[in-house]
């Protein structure tokens, strides 16, 4: 339920491989979709290269013009979703809504919960809002975490997403929030629960692995283990939401060399079935697999379960490095079960 598949040349390159073990997704544009037009002409290049009977879901985002009018004539060319990445916080977001801006937009919102459209957030906050200082990344999430109750008890019935949660207080409000009646969910990567900080930055929080770098960004052991129990809860109201994001290597690794910054965004989607696969059995919880992967994501969207089956195996392969130069999360590593 969360997918980057890009546009153009790259989008050409992933999208048939990427999407091939999946009936549908909800592919991400960020800022290239933001109304009705750009819905059309975006489901359109996908419909092209995607296999015969995918079905994109598709989303706009939250940009500093949006009204009421703009997200219905968007739900009207065929948007269920609305994206909000409050800007600066991720890849392709500089013209994301502010968190402080949040109830300027409360018509918006409105008019996004009276069509049972989707709210699908990036909650974090880079500023501290008294002090105008960064916050440094490992905190960002807890620090948006204020926003999200408030969005969700203001509006109840809006059904709102918390994108790739990586805290375990985070973890912790979805499940309160649900408790309380709100209709809120959380999607989980793959990589999520496997990674920590210490895989991506030094001390000094220092980049060292560009390849695992993404935003937000892997946190404590305490937060893996939380969000893999959130994982394998069986609970609806976490489901599977990879959050694949391809980068050609050059973004990836040699921006780094020059002393810049990589770009956010890890291309995990030719290994997220092995590997959140692998996360089920070590938790001892296969049974859980199918909910979290096919049925809770679509339950909540309100969109019909696939009928068609996808078989696996219990097979070691070792992961290629990359894919017509896109570095492929977890390249050269083995994974224990395969897409048969
Ligand atoms: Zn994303």
């Amino acid at each position: 339920m969360h997918i980057h598949f890009r546009t153009g040349p790259m989008l050409i390159n992933v999208l048939p491989f990427t999407s091939i073990a999946f009936q549908g997704a909800v592919p991400f544009g960020n800022t290239f979709v933001t109304e009705a037009d750009d819905v059309v002409r975006y489901r359109r290049e996908i419909l092209v290269h995607a296999h015969k009977g995918f079905n994109p879901i598709m989303s706009i985002m939250l940009v500093n013009k949006t009204t009421p009018e703009i997200v219905e004539e968007s739900f009207l060319a065929g948007a269920r979703v609305l994206k909000w990445i409050p800007g600066g916080t991720s890849t392709n977001s500089k013209d994301g809504v502010s968190l402080l801006d949040m109830k300027k937009y409360y018509p918006v919102f409105a008019k996004a919960e009276s069509l049972g459209m989707i709210v699908s957030v990036h909650w974090e906050a880079i500023l501290n809002f008294a002090s105008g200082k960064e916050i440094p990344m490992l905190y960002r999430e807890e620090a948006a975490i204020q926003f999200f109750v408030q969005l969700a008890t203001d509006f109840p019935g809006l059904k709102i997403v918390a994108e790739h949660i990586t805290t375990k207080e985070m973890v912790k409000t979805v499940e309160i929030l649900y408790g309380m009646g709100c209709n809120v969910a959380a999607t989980i990567t793959s990589h999520h629960p496997v990674l920590t900080y210490s895989d991506v930055c030094d001390a000094d929080g220092n980049v060292i692995n560009p390849l695992n770098y993404c935003l937000p960004i892997a946190k404590l052991d305490q937060d893996r283990l939380a969000i893999r129990k959130a994982m394998v809860s069986g609970k609806p109201y976490n489901f599977y939401g990879g959050d694949s994001a391809p980068h050609p290597i050059f973004w990836k690794s040699l921006k780094l060399l020059k002393g810049k910054s990589p770009r956010a965004g890890i291309f995990s989607a030719p290994v997220e079935i092995p590997q959140q696969l692998e996360t089920f059995e070590k938790e001892g919880a296969l049974d859980k697999f199918e909910d979290f992967h096919s049925v809770f994501g679509p339950q909540f969207y309100g969109i019909p379960l696939s009928q068609e089956t996808l078989t696996v195996k219990k097979e070691t392969w070792r992961v290629p490095y990359e894919y017509e130069g896109i570095p492929i999360f977890r390249g050269g590593e083995e994974l224990s079960w395969q897409i048969a």
